[in-house]
């Protein structure tokens, strides 16, 4: 799959429900309307989704939500997937709140999941519970750790929130080298409307990375994944340092992706709303349909997002990071 700037689309994540067991309150409302059910595509359809975008060169598929532990029948669906793994597919990855990892690590290892990302905002179990609406913080790190037994590389995600973990970023890199558990700072994006305003909570990450130089020696690497994290080698904790910065540079000119919301809407770029439906193409049109839709998606791929963050800010688009899925 080729878009019109030349770009392969090798990766695609994909949401398996807009529900969650959190509310953080930087991505959903504290009171939200989720989907009903004939709305979601079937666990049966997004594997065949899955096939398709095998057999067109996808590398790389991450499933996501909402939350997507909370979806029955998760774990079928990844073995369904992963056992595409060597057969066209390099890697079946999944990112997580954590909050369900004590019970489904082992699964997801079994269906060939080696790593998983798991959402972090704060190592203080008030912090957390505030940040997430009432998040248990010792059934996450419990449920990292039984994670990390099982054999999962755990890479950890923060959102970096101005007033409410900053100071704590120090903290949380140095605890990620304990655990050595590489760490991905993420700049807070305008996706979705929530009760916080998401301008006092703008934390740009120049200023975080300046901060933690005090403290350690980051090296910069020339790793890329095709993905927006830059990274930052920390020798002194043996781990590595992404990060995620859409505000203050964009970085979508190696963009290799496209999203999947658990209605079967394809999205080409997580700022924009262009986009296909393909539900109605996999229920009654068949692999052909769905082929054409994916072209035309292509073809309409937005070359770079376009987020802004300052006063007055409006959502990029109306819908929130776990429609799209992140
Ligand atoms: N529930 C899972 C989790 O929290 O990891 C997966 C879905 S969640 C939408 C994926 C990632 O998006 C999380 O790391 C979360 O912190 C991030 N996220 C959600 N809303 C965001 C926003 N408005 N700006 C930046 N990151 C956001
Ligand atoms: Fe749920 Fe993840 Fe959004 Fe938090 S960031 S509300 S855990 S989907």
């Amino acid at each position: 799959m080729v878009d019109s700037f030349g770009r392969i689309i090798t990766y695609v994540r994909i949401s398996v429900t807009d529900r969650c067991d959190l509310r953080c309150r930087y991505c959903m409302a504290e009171r939200m309307q989720f989907l009903p059910r004939r709305e979601i595509l079937t666990l049966e359809e997004i594997a065949a989704l899955a096939d398709i975008f095998i057999a067109r060169g996808v590398r790389k598929i991450r499933l996501t939500g909402g939350e997507p532990l909370v979806r029955r029948g998760v774990l079928e669906l990844a073995s369904a997937i992963g056992s595409r793994i060597g057969a066209g597919l390099d890697e079946l990855t999944v990112t997580t709140n954590g909050t369900r990892l004590e019970h489904f690590a082992a699964g997801l290892y079994a269906a060939g999941v080696r790593r998983i990302n798991v959402s972090l905002d704060s190592l203080r179990a008030d912090r957390f519970a505030h940040v997430t609406r009432g998040g248990d913080l010792a059934g996450v790190l419990h449920g990292i750790d039984v994670a990390a037994q099982a054999g999962l590389a755990v890479k950890i995600n923060t959102v970096a929130l101005a007033g409410i973990n900053d100071d704590e970023i120090a903290a949380i890199l140095r605890w990620c080298g304990q655990k050595s558990f590489d760490l991905t700072l993420i700049e807070t994006m305008p996706l979705g409307e929530v009760e916080e305003d998401r301008t006092d909570r703008y934390l740009p990450l120049d200023g975080v990375r300046r901060a933690l130089e005090e403290e350690f020696a980051l090296t910069p690497s020339l790793r890329r994944t095709g993905g927006p994290a830059r990274y930052y080698e920390v020798a002194e904790l043996g781990v590595r340092l992404g990060m995620i910065t859409p505000l203050t540079n964009n970085f979508c000119d190696g963009c290799n992706r496209i999203r999947v919301a658990a209605t079967g809407t394809v999205y080409g770029c997580l700022g924009h709303d262009q986009k296909v439906d393909l539900r109605d193409a996999l229920r009654e049109g068949g692999p052909a349909q769905v082929d054409a839709l994916l072209d035309q998606l292509l073809a309409g791929k937005p070359r770079r997002h376009d987020f802004r963050i300052g006063p007055a800010t409006v959502p990029a688009v109306a819908r929130h990071m776990s429609v799209t899925g992140g």
